[in-house]
């Protein structure tokens, strides 16, 4: 989710770091930072903002030193600001620690570190290793045993590059979960969290694996396991050119984003679902806990695809917190002097966090008493800082204008704010929310098993690329799911489309169906696929060409429509995460066989911050 840079050798490290950086900064960029080892010192400079700013600091240009590690951070844990910032540095002022990642159990960490007398400046959580370090370091007297002991006792993800002025001539480096890859020069040697911010320099690469650690000097590189056995890596040569490592080897950052999918649904639920209890661990709502217990209704706003991931969670919600909610759209929020009561919870999920109509939404509630609670991506965000508590979707920086992996995460979030409710509330059997917990697990593999072969979905977008409408159908959970559909095409793809709950279609817009009309259906096996199995045979009746998308192992389906685009079964809550992903990739396809810029479609921008 952020860079990580870092240089040995007998060059000056910092133009190297700066530059570096910058090529990283798609990554990752509310904050940035440098450690320089120089004279048996570290030289550490950090600065919310862009690398420009990190580069203006003043004192930076005098940073001398020929062994340097560098960080551009996407806040996870604590806002960006100068503090939170990495390197992170050990109280004792000898370790420098670089982290990409999250520390599942920083806080148990920190307790027990706290005790020994350590003290934290930050709020990240990536802190709690770096003194870990330093304590284990007691035990080992070396800086490589202290890293491999202290990683033994973390959970969760990281990539980290680690510095200390008592061995100053060696980075050790070790990744799970995180990427990191190992540069290898001419009596220097390179860290990255990827070949962007070293290609310039070298083009010989070793890939890290999960569970790796390795000690980089001038002119060795040395990989183990963190059991201490030893490694022989390969090295291997980088054909591509920058660009192509920014979008991870795909032609554009939103089919890159699409594909992210089973890694951005972990990180969303990492740490968070309690399998055996039938509960969710949600740290940004523990204050809030009574009054969300207590809340009598709960209303959602947002704009875009964050209101349809809003429409899932009141479906979710109402039949499983068994809690009233209503959903609406933060511009018609703000204007309509909505009557709004003391024991209302309000939810606002944005992406950015800083979408101007969900923000204005967030003002006016609290201005009428309500809670406000926040569902963001970026962390330290307008919304997120203006809530009383909230959950972080954790889908790392989303590029492609139109929103993909962060849709998908705001729907995990909003599962989870399910279950953490019933729990609570006890509207539920417990058999039921274990359930949940399980298949809400099973759903990365379940994403890894659609995003394998998307040639199907390819051929389709082939056959239709010409059509000029879409109508989307859909029922129930998945009738969000059809309006989410129709919008993704519109945005990149310029087709008109409508999204429809199926059972409308008969109101309406069934007079438009003709052969000319391709007609995406979701009927997956819920409670209401018999329902939707008719609508289907109604487009059918009027030559509509219908696609559909339906369960492995649903032959039935293959006699009635034309094309079938099969996904896994799940619960009907949870359908929707799957079932987006075929409508993603539909629209991505026909968007490129038309030529379109998927990227930045026209009028459009990532982060809407006016009315
Ligand atoms: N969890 C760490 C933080 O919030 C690292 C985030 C990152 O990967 O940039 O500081």
């Amino acid at each position: 989710m952020c860079g990580i840079i870092g240089y040995i050798g007998n060059n000056n490290a910092l133009p190297m770091l700066i530059d570096g950086l910058k090529r990283l900064e798609y990554r990752g960029y509310d904050s940035s930072g440098i450690a320089i080892l120089r004279d048996g010192e570290i030289h550490l400079q950090k600065k919310v903002g862009k690398v420009s700013e990190l580069e203006k600091a003043a004192p930076l240009k005098d940073y001398t030193g020929s062994i340097g590690i560098g960080h551009t951070r996407w806040a996870t844990h604590g806002e960006p600001s100068d503090v939170n910032a990495h390197p992170h540095m050990s109280n004792d002022g000898t370790i420098a620690m670089i982290h990409n990642g999250i520390i599942e159990n920083y806080h148990t960490i920190k307790t027990k570190l706290e005790k020994l007398g350590y003290k934290f400046k930050s709020a990240t959580d990536t802190e709690a290793l770096v003194h870990l370090i330093q304590e284990m370091k007691k035990v080992s007297g070396d800086l490589e045993t202290a890293v491999r002991l202290a990683l033994r006792q973390v959970d969760g993800t990281y990539g980290i590059a680690v510095v200390s002025s008592q061995e100053p001539d060696k980075i050790i480096v070790a990744r799970k979960g995180s990427p990191l890859i190992i540069g290898v020069g001419e009596n220097e040697h390179y860290v990255a969290s990827d070949a962007a911010a070293i290609i310039p320099y070298t083009r010989q690469v070793v890939y890290m694996e999960d569970g790796e650690i390795a000690v980089l000097t001038k002119n060795t590189f040395e990989t183990k396991t963190i059991d201490n056995v030893e490694k022989i890596k390969q090295i291997h040569e980088v054909t591509f050119d920058i660009e192509e490592i920014e979008k991870g080897g795909y032609d554009h950052f939103m089919l890159k984003e699409i594909m992210e999918q089973p890694e951005t649904l972990r990180n969303a639920m990492r740490g968070r679902v309690l399998l055996n209890e039938g509960n969710a661990k949600l740290s940004g709502l523990n204050d809030v806990t009574l009054l969300l217990e207590n809340a009598q209704r709960i209303i959602i706003t947002a704009c875009g695809t964050s209101w349809h991931a809003g429409l899932v969670g009141e479906y979710m919600l109402e039949q499983y917190a068994k809690v009233s909610v209503e959903v609406e759209y933060a511009s018609e929020f703000r204007y309509r002097n909505p009557i709004i009561k003391p024991t209302d919870v309000l939810f606002l999920i944005s992406q950015s966090g800083e979408t101007a109509d969900t923000l204005a939404a967030l003002r006016e509630a609290k201005k009428k008493g309500a809670s406000v609670l926040g569902i963001c991506n970026v962390v330290g965000s307008t919304i997120a800082r203006e809530s009383q508590g909230g959950v972080y979707i954790h889908a790392g920086p989303e590029i492609g204008v139109a929103s993909t992996k962060a849709f998908s995460s705001q729907l995990v979030v909003l599962s989870l704010v399910t279950l953490l409710i019933a729990h609570q509330r006890e509207s539920v059997s417990h058999d039921v929310l274990m359930t949940m917990c399980k298949e809400l697990l099973d759903l990365p593999s379940k994403v890894e098993k659609i995003l394998k072969d998307t040639s199907q979905i390819e051929k389709i977008a082939e056959e239709f690329k010409t059509s000029n409408n879409f109508l989307y159908l859909g029922r129930g959970y998945n009738f969000p799911v059809a309006l989410e559909g129709a919008l993704k095409l519109k945005e990149i793809s310029y087709i008109h489309a409508e999204g429809y709950p199926a059972a409308e279609m008969k109101h309406g817009p069934i007079a438009l169906i003709d052969e000319n009309m391709p007609v995406v259906v979701i009927a997956t096996k819920d409670s209401t696929y018999e329902k939707i199995i008719s609508n289907i045979q109604e487009v059918k009746a009027r030559k509509g060409k219908v696609i559909a998308i339906a369960n492995d192992g649903d032959d039935h389906i293959d006699t009635l429509a034309d094309y079938v685009i099969k996904v896994p079964h799940t619960l009907d809550m949870l359908s929707p995460i799957l079932n987006v992903i075929p409508l993603q990739l539909l629209s991505y396809f026909i968007a490129v066989k038309r030529g379109c810029n998927v990227d930045q479609p026209r009028n459009l921008a990532k982060s809407v911050t006016v009315e």
